[in-house]
């Protein structure tokens, strides 16, 4: 479903790209990312910030990555009408799924996620939140959230049709960004909906 590119990743089931941190174009819209489960649709309001972006128009749309999962919904039905969701623990326990997936009104909906951080590669401490023990494991000595395996449980909670997931995990693949691996904040994928 991802093929392998020079920049990055193209999604064959719909208009979707993740570039790697030196292929980023311009033309895409952003947002300032805040953690927050505040969507914008850019059709009526200005892209300033919040974390996912929604459009009824075919604009292409940008979010930035290193570890966190970048999410694309879009609706098959409705051609240009699709969302970019930057997702993390913070944002995925504020409800960032639920407010992207709600902006579709009870359309048919399909997902694409890409490249973030496995949950082998993610330790979190002992006194983690409680709402993602349906997502933590334990390995060797540490506790582990799989952060994938929530984003997919909660779409498909949500009836969303999940078609492609993650072609590699940040941490791991070396030509990826990854903030865990690095604590680098300036290199980040960016993963755009629409066509550029
Ligand atoms: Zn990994």
């Amino acid at each position: 479903m991802w093929e392998a590119r020079p920049a990055g990743f193209t999604l064959t089931a719909y208009a979707v790209t993740v570039f790697l941190p030196d292929h980023h174009p311009e033309g895409v819209l952003t947002l300032r990312q805040i953690h927050s489960a505040r969507v914008v649709d850019v059709d009526r309001e200005p892209a300033d910030k919040g974390d996912g972006l929604f459009t009824r128009e075919g604009k292409p749309l940008g979010v930035r990555t290193a570890d966190c999962y970048p999410v694309v919904l879009w609706a098959p039905l409705q051609p240009g009408t699709h969302a970019a969701l930057h997702v993390g623990w913070r944002g995925f326990f504020r409800g960032i799924l639920e407010a992207g997936v709600a902006l579709f009104s009870g359309n048919p909906v399909k997902a694409a996620i890409g490249p973030g951080i496995c949950g082998r590669c993610y330790p979190v401490g002992e006194s983690f939140v409680d709402w993602a023990r349906p997502w933590m494991f334990r390995n060797a000595q540490h506790l582990h959230l799989d952060l994938l395996r929530a984003i997919r449980d909660r779409l498909e909670s949500l009836g969303v049709e999940v078609v492609a997931l993650p072609p590699a995990c940040t941490f791991e693949d070396l030509r990826l960004p990854s903030y865990r691996r690095t604590g680098e904040r300036g290199r980040s994928l960016l993963t755009v909906v629409g066509q550029i």
